[in-house]
């Protein structure tokens, strides 16, 4: 499968097939700079460059003094990498034991690997990195979609095209699991009147493996070698399919490669189907009682919750479930009816994915405290009630891989000024200190530089977007022009879902017109992207509405709605832009974390009080809106707040962006960049959270002394505006 490479070159297969490229630029610009245009057409995917790579430019390579160097170098620094004591090696003396398996249905690491759709996707991703350089002895498990998520394009008339092109398997930075005699491993569910065998591959995040499970083999027959085929695609009985080969293959999976877990962590709940599977092996395997087989898994299980809304929790119909499980009630020694109840049905009602977690999860967590406040009383409106776990639902606010999502150019400033350790340690509040002591012209230069390179690239992307709906070169000359490197530039981007509501600054557009073009000597410019699910048409209507604005001859220098919103779309715009733009309904908005990212990278943040910036808000720091509830008519709501936007942006965050001294610099602006930095970084990143879930629930989880206060409480700091 590998590519064979000249002996001088073969430390790159190691690099390439290990995803810690993503966030080490010197290894990236290793494959770079062996074909450019070869780089850019695989997308950026080391693996397939290798692949395809012509053998006359490999040897040339070869005979490059300077570059066999780098490689090798950069070989020895991933060595040392991988074999440095980690902070859990140090720290967690008594973890040695600690096995924690990590479930999600997405993971968003890089965009060649195309197995993520949004936010929750990032946040596992960025969890299996952060794991990583933590040393936290973590597993993660997934499935490998042959068609990802949708790629989006948008018509003239603003519609969302969908197309799903298919990832060549053998492209990815992934390899088949090997058993000891070389064979594939494959794991077998028992599905109705067949057998669906599953591949497992393995994709490597520095120290971690990522399992991936994929249906698409010739063993299988034709309509179950599609279950794994697309990301929340297909009926409900394919997202039943999918969540039987995530939780009990991906168990299964864990076992075939010899890997016991003694925590499983259920990222959202797709993944809970392994608590059946786990009380499968203790009944029928060793015999226990059901209730003490449910009590010894919910000391090992974790449960994060993602949604605030009933209908984001998964739910399957009795009748959809029975030809699946008949078996396992069975097996638990359970009528159908006491089996249904496992998932809170009645018989009639939908068996819940999130009940069945919370049942047999000994810590259940929300991501931040409103929607920890928001969950319990969902929880307590389930039918039945769920008062227990409402009660002992706790919070662990997310976080961002900052390595990942810092732009080079801050990461080189506060480097130079800070340090390492802001990269090393980002949790700790003393790392940051640093900033205080970073020149006003520096950090201000720094930004706009990343809101120059913004411009640039979208002043290169935008033609070939209207190109690739047919408009004709000479129609679009304008795009390669469009923007302003000077410009108040706001972003919004993330999914289109009605909630987030996209479209609250087009509320009334006139005074956004005067907003943006009002005073030439204090431009602003917007740039939005996001894709609707492919069945929501709400999301999709916005998409419209803001395509038709942006078109618009008079706006179309100053609104750009960009196709395709993806982790690089996402990383060039939280760099570059000034203000980042959040507008959901309160309180639907579990966490959010894009705006973490644009924190990290100097941005400034204007949000509804929801999920994480209602705890993180503090006036010196950024914006808020609303944090209201109580609204019965959501159109007044969103009347309401869309006028506080206005007002916001008229009367605080353009003068103050536009208010320069003698050397240009918005002196204040800056002060508030510098601010919210010190202050919101050390807490919000994903070593911080990694270390959360594994002080307060994955040791204590394994430590016999269960109960106690876990080994370093009270070594993290408590809330993010700790000055
Ligand atoms: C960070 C990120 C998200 C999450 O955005 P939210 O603001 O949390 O909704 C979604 N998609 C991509 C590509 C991202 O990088």
């Amino acid at each position: 499968m590998r590519p064979a490479l000249p002996d001088a070159l073969r430390p790159l297969l190691e690099l390439a097939y290990n995803l810690r490229w993503t966030y080490n630029a010197p290894i990236r610009a290793l494959f770079r700079d062996l074909d450019q245009v070869l780089w850019e057409t695989t997308g950026r995917n080391p693996a397939a460059l290798l692949r395809r790579i012509e053998r006359r430019r490999l040897q040339e390579a070869a005979q490059d003094a300077g570059y066999v160097a780098r490689v090798h170098a950069l070989a020895r620094d991933f060595h040392a990498h991988l074999s440095l004591p980690s902070w859990f090696d140090t720290h967690q003396p008594r973890g040695a034991h600690l096995r924690v398996a990590y479930f999600a249905a997405e993971f968003g690491l890089t965009d060649c690997v195309p197995l993520y759709s949004g936010g929750l996707g990032i946040l596992s991703g960025d969890h299996l990195k952060s794991a990583s350089e933590l040393g936290i002895p973590l597993t993660g498990v997934g499935l490998l979609y042959r068609h990802g998520y949708f790629t989006q394009r948008i018509s003239g008339a603003g519609r969302q095209l969908e197309s799903y092109p298919r990832t060549h398997i053998e492209d990815l930075p992934a390899q088949r699991e090997l058993a000891p005699d070389g064979r594939t491993v494959t794991i077998r569910l028992e599905f109705p009147g067949r057998e669906v065998h599953a591949e497992v591959w393995r994709i490597q995040v520095g120290r971690i493996h990522l399992l991936l499970l994929d249906t698409g083999i010739e063993a299988n027959r034709p309509e179950d070698q599609v279950i794994t085929g697309a990301l929340y695609a297909g009926d409900r009985e394919t997202r039943l399919q999918q969540e039987i080969v995530l939780g009990i293959g991906g168990l299964r999976a864990l076992l075939a490669v010899g890997q016991r877990p003694n925590v499983c962590h259920m990222n959202e709940g797709h993944a809970a189907f392994l608590v059946l599977e786990r009380l499968r092996q203790l009944v029928r395997d060793e015999g226990l009682p059901l209730r003490d087989a449910q009590d010894a898994i919910r000391a090992e299980n974790v449960f994060t919750t993602h949604t605030p809304v009933p209908a984001g929790f998964d739910a399957f119909s009795p009748e959809l479930m029975r030809p699946y499980f008949e078996s396992y009630a069975a097996e638990l020694g359970l009528g159908w009816g006491d089996f249904l109840a496992l998932g809170g049905s009645d018989g009639g009602s939908p068996f819940s994915m999130a009940v069945l977690a919370l049942n047999h999860s000994g810590t259940c967590n929300a991501v931040s405290p409103l929607h920890r406040d928001v969950s319990r009383a969902l929880f307590r409106s389930f039918h039945p009630p769920q008062h227990e776990a409402a009660e002992r639902l706790e919070f662990v606010s997310n976080g961002i891989h900052n390595r990942s999502w810092v732009s080079l150019e801050m990461k080189a400033l506060l480097t130079r000024h800070l340090g390492d350790r802001w990269l090393r340690e980002p949790q700790e509040p003393s790392a940051w200190e640093g900033l205080d002591a970073v020149p006003d012209a520096e950090l201000w230069g720094v930004h706009a530089d990343c809101r120059a390179r913004l411009v640039e690239w979208v002043r290169q992307r935008l033609p070939q977007q209207l190109e690739r709906r047919g408009v004709e070169p000479q129609e679009h000359a304008w795009a390669r022009q469009v923007l302003d490197p000077q410009a108040l530039t706001i972003g919004w981007a993330r999914r289109f879902a009605g909630y987030k509501r996209a479209t609250l600054l087009l509320r009334d557009v006139e005074r956004l017109r005067r907003l943006l073009l009002g005073d030439p000597a204090r431009p602003v410019q917007v740039v939005i992207a996001g894709k609707a699910h492919p069945h929501d048409d709400e999301g999709k209507r916005m998409i419209e509405d803001l395509a038709r604005f942006a078109a618009d001859a008079g706006v179309r220098a100053r609104v750009v709605l960009l196709a395709n919103y993806d982790i690089d779309v996402a990383r060039v715009l939280v760099q570059g832009v000034d203000v980042w733009l959040n507008t959901p309904r309160r309180p639907l908005e579990a966490s959010g974390t894009s705006g973490m990212k644009v924190i990290a990278n100097g941005g400034l943040h204007l949000s509804v009080l929801d999920g994480w910036w209602a705890e993180a808000y503090a006036p010196d720091l950024g914006w808020a809106l609303g944090g209201t509830d109580g609204f019965e008519d959501p159109g007044h709501h969103d009347h309401v707040e869309a006028g506080a936007l206005y007002e916001i942006l008229e009367r605080e965050v353009v003068p103050l962006f536009f208010e320069r001294d003698s050397r240009g610099i918005p002196a204040a602006w800056v002060a508030r960049m510098r601010t919210s930095m010190r202050r919101l970084c050390p807490y919000y990143n994903t070593h911080r959270m990694v270390r959360e879930y594994t002080e307060r629930f994955y040791l204590p989880a394994l430590l016999p002394e269960r109960g106690l206060p876990s080994p370093a409480a009270g070594s993290l700091v408590s809330g993010p505006a700790t000055p």
